[in-house]
């Protein structure tokens, strides 16, 4: 707009001039045709009588006497008397004597002389002369006429006759035109120098005020950007302005508010308003790309709490939740501000501390963990206690990225949560490989299912009074193709942590009942067949199901099937759902042993509240028993409790004549022990049960028909 004003100025100036150059010299030529005009006039001599138009401008110039000759031809009077009028011209005067013979205008008198004052030379107008036409016309001529090599603005009066015939010209001149025009040309070049001097000037100064006056919008505009890019700018500056700046300084904090909160719930977890998983991992990434630039060590702890799930299942997921609550306090109070807390999942905090070269801090605060989160949490009257475990990774001489960190700390969770009891695990090499060995067992094992590598054995429970066989133990075999035999403690666990132990235990459960029935067809009394059943089986809402449509495919008697469980089955698992699948199968008729008896997680209110039949006694009560009075007391007082509460007990891992002897006088009702016979496959049963009763010289057992079909699945 300003430079568009200062252009129409410069234009309108330059016109102005142009206008006002063209009056001036339209004045200077009116002025010395006036002044010429009244001196030819006024002077009695002359022979002129002018004529004038309505501005009286001289029009023509009349001669007194009818003598063209005389009066034009007495050229020292009439120069004389152009001199005087010369004088009071800045211009030159010229008189011209119109010739009939050749047609044109020869001057006679001049007041024009050469730079030296030398007359100037003659000269006629002629034909072509610019003002040729409007003389002989009888017209004055106003303009541009060629003097010499020159251009001269002029006016140009005929003289004519008093009969108004043509006699000649006066001829007065102001200059040079071209004089004029260059003047004219300088002035305008002034004008227009100024003018582009006074546009840069507005421009420049324009362009500084523009600047000044936008520098708040372009701080707006970058805190603006800030926002977008997920940066939390301290304050939205300008706020206190009461103008359109401060509107948008406003609409601004009112989208950072929104911003604030958008952020802590896309990042926070509802629960405990600890980090949740999101912020875990952009947290991670974020102190893992400092700690490999150098700037400090840090370590990630991967806590866990044992048996939260019962806490869940027993007292609902509200007090769940309360208690989470609660435990995230207490882990903020010991972490303090500087460590970055989040719960990635269920019972799952982790905990990210800079600035933790060896891990002193982590190793300190997992105690002072264990110690304040294994004390109770009070909901209302009910007191809660929780069982941390910790896995500890140290950053970054344990992972350079991510995904690495969080696997390392799960796993020393994992090797933390393997000791059964509140702990913390640093994260080692070791740790690794044995990792690695189970991913390869975990495809191996796959493979096997499909290959049919898995087989069963069978291990004799016999009676100690009479050596009667009165059941037999289904224990899985694998002999890998590429590894050889593999133990069932080698695989099972990592069949149950990946979940194939549902396919594995499915197998035992389908191939021991195909084998119970293919003995009853035989003719072979066992007794029953003992199973081992895992927990993770036990959390199958289907499980008792798809043991009544096993039996049913092979047509057994429920009571020919018993399942083991260990203690463990309590672990992670609420006791209403192992107290449900139990009942379940109680109803199915099928029999239940607590396997293991004394080894593990033992609380004696399972034996009497749950419905087992058989306890089996832990090995390692009857290992040394012989020699060690102490163990022999634990292992009889074992067997007393399970046989007062009714049950069946079985002794495990009897390997000697004196451990068998032991068995039987503390009244056991069955052993299973190498010294009977080591699991075997199915067919080497009766040559195994013969040979043990022969060197004991007990009865013979009866070889089984060679075997008929059982019945098949529909
Ligand atoms: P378990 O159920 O307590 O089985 C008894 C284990 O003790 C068997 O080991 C058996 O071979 C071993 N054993 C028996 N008599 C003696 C003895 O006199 N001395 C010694 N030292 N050991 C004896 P195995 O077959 O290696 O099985 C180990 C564990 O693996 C089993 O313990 C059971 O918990 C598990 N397991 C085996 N088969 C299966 C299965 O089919 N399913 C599930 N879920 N677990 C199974
Ligand atoms: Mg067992
Ligand atoms: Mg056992």
């Amino acid at each position: 707009m300003v430079l568009c004003s200062i252009g129409c100025i410069a234009a309108l100036s330059y016109y102005e001039n142009s206008r006002t150059a063209q009056e001036n010299a339209t004045l200077q030529i009116d002025g010395a045709a006036r002044t010429a005009a009244a001196m030819l006039s006024l002077e009695t001599s002359s022979p002129f009588q002018p004529e004038f138009d309505n501005s009286a401008r001289p029009v023509a110039y009349i001669l007194k006497d009818g003598n063209v000759s005389s009066q034009l031809g007495s050229s020292a009077m009439l120069t004389e008397l152009i001199k005087a009028i010369g004088f009071s011209n800045q211009g030159a005067v010229n008189l011209f004597k119109w010739s009939e013979a050749t047609q044109s205008f020869d001057r006679f008198a001049t007041t024009f002389t050469k730079p030296d004052g030398s007359p100037a030379a003659s000269f006629s107008i002629e034909a072509g002369h610019p003002a040729y036409a409007d003389l002989t016309a009888g017209r004055p001529y106003e303009g541009k006429v060629p003097v010499r090599n020159t251009q001269h603005l002029a006016y140009l009066v005929p003289v004519l006759t008093a009969d108004r015939d043509l006699a000649g010209a006066v001829a007065v001149d102001v200059g040079r035109a071209d004089a004029l025009q260059a003047d004219r040309e300088r002035l305008q070049g002034k004008i227009l120098a100024a003018a582009l001097l006074i546009l840069a000037g507005a421009v420049l100064i324009g362009g500084l005020l523009l600047r000044f006056e936008l520098r708040p919008l372009r701080r707006l505009a970058k805190t603006a950007e800030e926002l977008a890019s997920g940066k939390q700018p301290d304050t939205i500056p300008f706020c206190d302005r009461g103008d359109e700046i401060g509107d948008l300084a406003h609409g601004l904090e009112k989208v950072m508010d929104l911003h604030d909160k958008l952020q802590k719930l896309a990042y926070t977890d509802p629960v405990t308003t600890a980090g949740n998983r999101t912020r875990y991992f952009a947290d991670l990434s974020k102190i893992l790309r400092e700690a490999k630039s150098g700037k400090y060590c840090a370590s990630l702890l991967h806590l866990d709490f044992n048996g939260f799930a019962k806490i869940n299942d027993t007292f609902g997921q509200q007090a769940g939740n309360r208690v989470l609550l609660q435990a995230y306090a207490r882990l903020a109070g010991i972490f303090g501000p500087r460590a970055k807390i989040a719960r990635i999942s269920g019972d799952d905090f982790c905990v990210l501390l800079p600035f933790d070269g060896e891990g002193t801090v982590a190793e300190d605060k997992a105690l002072q963990t264990i110690e304040e989160l294994s004390a109770p949490f009070h909901l209302e009257n009910t007191e809660i206690r929780i069982e941390p475990c910790i896995g500890i990774a140290l950053l970054p001489q344990d992972a350079e990225d991510v995904e690495t960190a969080h696997r390392v700390a799960g796993l020393a969770l994992r090797a933390a949560k393997e000791a059964g009891e509140p702990c913390y695990r640093f994260f080692t090499a070791p740790l690794n490989e044995r990792v690695q060995t189970e991913m390869l067992t975990e495809t191996l094992l796959r493979a096997a299912l499909k290959t049919r590598q898995l087989s069963l054995h069978y291990q004799p429970q016999l009676n100690p009074t009479d050596g009667r066989l009165i059941g037999l133990e289904a224990l899985i075999r694998w002999r890998s193709e590429t590894r050889g035999f593999i133990p069932p403690g080698e695989f099972i666990p990592i069949a149950e942590k990946t979940g194939l132990i549902l396919d594995v235990g499915h197998f035992v459960l389908e191939e021991a009942c195909k084998q119970a029935a293919k003995w009853i067809q035989a003719g072979f009394e066992f007794g029953h067949i003992s199973v081992n059943v895992s927990p993770i089986q036990f959390r199958q809402q289907s499980f008792a199901r798809t043991v009544r449509e096993i039996l049913a495919s092979y047509g057994l008697a429920p009571q020919i099937l018993c399942l083991e469980v260990t203690e463990n089955v309590f672990v992670d698992t609420s006791e209403k759902m192992v107290l449900d699948v139990l009942s379940e199968l109680q109803e199915i008729g099928v029999q239940l042993s607590l396997d293991d008896f004394g080894s593990g997680y033992s609380s004696l209110i399972y034996l009497h509240r749950l419905p087992f039949q058989e306890l089996k006694i832990d090995r390692v009560f009857l290992s040394d028993a012989c020699s060690d009075p102490q163990k022999e007391h634990l292992f009889q007082a074992i067997a007393g409790l399970g046989r007062s509460l009714g049950l069946r007990v079985i002794a495990e891992g009897a390997e000697t004549a004196q451990e068998f002897a032991l068995c039987s006088a503390h009244r056991c009702d069955g052993i299973q022990g190498y010294f009977c016979s080591p699991p075997v496959p199915a067919h080497d049963i009766p040559a195994r049960l013969n040979a043990f009763h022969q060197s004991f010289d007990l009865p013979r057992v009866t070889k089984p028909r060679a075997s008929r079909p059982g019945k098949r699945r529909a």
